[in-house]
């Protein structure tokens, strides 16, 4: 029978309510068990896919295709784990569930109402997230005393009491804040947070609290009788260096016997690899400097997966990887040598939209000429041929129809449908409210025998990543690119997957995303190479 543990959070929001679920989830991992990890995001959004990075940081892409919250990479970046669309639902698709049941007759002409039919649909959803798996750890977005957590809180009520009393645990992530004026901890704003939690009727057993000072004991005292948790449980949970190094604080914190002692089983996680890289990370021994190109900069959210994804390339490396971040706009005015003249690498991410792509291609350019290893992810993939064909090709105006509808060379063009593996029209696509067909999600590629990307790979014959964008390569160009060096190293169902360039030491792009792959434990193979590659340009 699975066990759950709910996460919920208290006082203010950004207290790292994920990364402490995948600790948690973590050290259950590394102790043997079964673990899978489920987000609920009490927002009315279906999903996150259409909402901007302003808002909302990165959209983390399922191997199914599912549009998620950047939490879920989180998750499978700690736990090593491919999660689905399963694991992560809002408010949104709960009504949208229910009330498609209701239009159906499904409730056989019942008045419909948050208590029972929403909550149901919650605990249902909760139920078969865990099915099949020992622990599931299922983190509430939001903090406690918000509105729309209300139902969610309910459902969580109800599970604990449907449930045998051993097979839930309630985990509250609270703050104490530091008040430098009178130069002390202050716990009323967690007590307020958990009579608040009370008052729903969940009593925590653990709190886990996030504090810039260590906890006095006598606080920890305070915080037990106040909230009536165990002493034990009462868990320190400072600032960390990496957040890879959190589920080692937890252990050091004492966090293995009050989790052992309410579900009655052993835990003994073994933390040896994940020791030795996070040491990695926090004191490595190399350094590179790599010009991360993109537009949102101030918005290093919305690059989540892939700056993780260097920095677990870093941690198999022993290298740490200085990010210089390159506003593409900037490399419009000042030209790339200016920005990404000192750089041992450079990496052009993927993007929407027609702003900061002449500085893009500038960037790929200064790259291709001065033979600095380079990687180009899905936009950027997609802008090294534009380059190619402008500056080698000599076509001029070879563009990407998402910039230039007109262009009388459309050598990345929007299609409509996607063939998948079978020869079936591609099911995962979805309507895209900016016309045209996404495709998204996990695809095969197969990489040519004898490239950076067939090495970096390794040998199998087929590999799996993850989409999510509107546009291609125009197969139409193949020959002609072939003709002038660029070489096709990985296709698709005959979809251009890969790009690579004959006389350069390493210049790759690739019309997916490897970062939605990269997990601390098992880094993804292009971006270690092209870190790799970083290493020996220094
Ligand atoms: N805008 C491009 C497309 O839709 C690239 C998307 C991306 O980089 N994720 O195809």
């Amino acid at each position: 029978m699975t066990k759950f543990i709910f996460v919920t959070g208290g006082v203010l929001s950004s207290l790292g309510k994920g990364i402490t679920s995948a600790s948690i989830a973590t050290i259950l991992k590394q102790s043997g068990l079964r673990v899978s990890m489920l987000k609920i995001d009490p927002y009315l959004n279906v999903d996150p896919g259409t909402m901007s990075p302003l808002e909302h940081g990165e959209v983390f892409v399922t191997a199914d295709g599912a549009e998620t919250d950047l939490d879920i990479g989180h998750y499978e970046r700690f736990i090593d784990a491919t999660l689905s669309a399963q694991n992560n639902f809002t408010t949104g698709q709960v009504y949208q569930s229910v009330i498609k049941r209701e239009r159906e007759g499904g409730y056989l002409g019942k008045t419909i109402q948050v208590i029972p039919h929403v909550v149901d649909e919650i605990k249902n959803r909760v139920l078969n997230a865990g099915e099949g798996f020992d622990f599931l750890i299922v983190e509430l977005g939001g903090t406690v005393g918000d509105i729309e957590g209300l139902p969610f809180m309910e459902a969580i009520r109800e599970l604990r009491h449907d449930l045998p009393k051993t097979n839930t645990m309630n985990i509250h992530v609270t703050l104490i804040p530091y008040i430098a004026a009178a130069g002390e901890l202050k716990t009323k704003p967690s007590q307020h947070s958990v009579q608040e939690l009370r008052r729903i009727g969940i009593t925590p057993h653990m709190l886990v609290c996030r504090t810039e000072q260590p906890l006095p004991k006598d606080l920890k005292r305070k915080l037990a009788m106040s909230c009536d948790v165990n002493y034990d449980a009462v868990i320190e949970c400072g600032d960390a260096a990496s957040i890879y190094q959190v589920p080692l604080n937890f252990i050091k914190e004492g966090i293995l016997n009050p989790i052992s002692n309410h579900f009655n089983i052993k835990l003994k996680p073994n933390m040896d690899k994940w020791s030795t890289l996070v040491k990695h990370i926090i004191l490595p021994q190399h350094e590179v400097n790599i010009a991360f190109v993109g537009k949102y900069l101030d918005l290093k959210e919305s690059y989540k997966s892939l700056t993780e994804a260097l920095t677990h390339a870093g941690a198999h490396l022993n290298t740490k990887i200085n990010i210089n971040w390159c506003d593409s706009e900037r490399i419009e005015d000042v030209g790339a040598y200016e920005v990404i003249g000192n750089s041992d690498a450079v990496l052009v991410a993927g993007g929407f939209g027609h702003r900061g792509v002449e500085g893009k291609l500038k960037a790929i350019q200064y790259a291709r000429e001065n033979k600095i290893p380079y990687l180009g992810i899905c936009l950027g993939m997609q802008l090294s041929i534009v380059e190619y064909c402008r500056n080698v090709l000599e076509l001029e105006d070879a563009n990407s129809v998402e910039f230039n509808a007109d262009a009388k060379n459309p050598v990345i063009y929007l299609i409509d449908e996607f063939i998948d593996q079978s020869g079936e029209k591609q099911l995962r696509t979805h309507e895209s409210p900016m016309g045209g067909t996404m495709r998204l999600g996990e695809y095969p590629f197969e990489p040519k025998e004898g490239t950076n990307l067939k090495k970096a790979y390794g040998n199998d014959d087929i590999y799996y990543e993850r989409h999510r964008h509107r546009y291609e390569a125009n197969p139409k160009y193949k020959g002609a690119l072939e003709k002038a060096g660029m070489i096709i190293s990985g296709e698709s169902n005959g979809l251009i997957e890969a790009v690579e360039i004959e006389d350069h030491p390493w210049f790759v792009g690739v019309q997916f995303h490897p970062e939605f792959t990269s997990h601390l434990e098992t880094p993804n193979p292009i971006i270690l190479e092209f870190v790799n590659q970083a290493t020996k340009n220094i």
